[in-house]
């Protein structure tokens, strides 16, 4: 059982060494200076692209520095940065309530425990961890976007559907050291090659690595 586990972590490991060879440039997309800027950015990239995100977040952070700035604006203040991006009402509404709690409850500084963060509006867990992974360096677990549910799954590291067992999973095959960039790897392979709905098996250059579980049809 053991020998199991370490079998299909060194395959993980050499389908992780094989993307940073083909992906070296692969980082985080969302443009920040701050933690609060990434916090805000990251609530404004639920189901929209990275592109449209930065787009919006130029101005946005030429005019908010602050959790306090935020607490005092209205949607309407936001909306003239954020209204590309997908569902921005809401987005807008979440930041303010958010800053208002980080300027009350935490003198307007985005805290760095994962169970603070979750207790502010628009963060979830996989959100909570892309601001500590990439703002404060501190990595509590994998983030588990569409790409990385999508692209684990046809590499046959996990067979679970919900994002906090994929992530269990995904933890515990990972040695911890390569976390950070697991998210970041898949994402750029799912970007380019192993796309929703048919991943391009042809011309992949992992396809000798990859099980391609559940994969039906392909390109
Ligand atoms: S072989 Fe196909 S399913 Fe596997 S990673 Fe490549 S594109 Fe995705």
């Amino acid at each position: 059982m053991e020998k199991d586990v370490s079998n299909n972590q060194d395959k993980a490991l050499e389908v992780l060494k094989a993307l940073k060879k083909i992906y070296p440039n692969a980082k985080y997309y969302l443009n920040f200076k701050t933690p609060l800027d990434l916090l805000v950015a990251a609530i404004l990239s639920a189901q929209v692209s990275d592109e449209v995100v930065n787009e919006a977040t130029n101005g946005l952070f030429k005019e908010y520095k602050k959790a306090e700035d935020y607490a005092k604006a209205s949607v309407d203040d936001l909306m003239k940065h954020v209204s590309k991006v997908s569902f921005a009402g809401n987005k807008a509404k979440n930041i303010i309530a958010a800053c208002k709690i980080l300027a009350e409850k935490h003198r307007g500084q985005v805290p760095k425990e994962l169970d603070h963060l979750v207790e502010l509006p628009g963060i979830g867990r996989k959100t909570a961890i892309v601001i500590l992974t990439n703002a404060f360096e501190i990595v509590p677990g994998i983030v588990v976007d569409t790409h990385v549910i999508r692209v684990s799954c046809r590499l046959g590291w996990t067979k679970q559907k919900n994002p906090e067992k994929i992530e269990e999973d995904l933890n515990k095959l990972i040695p911890q050291r390569h976390w950070k960039e697991v998210q970041w790897l898949l994402k750029a392979h799912g970007r380019a090659v192993c796309q929703a709905p048919l991943p391009y098996c042809s011309k992949c250059p992992i396809e000798e690595l990859c099980p391609k579980t559940g994969v039906t049809k392909r390109l």
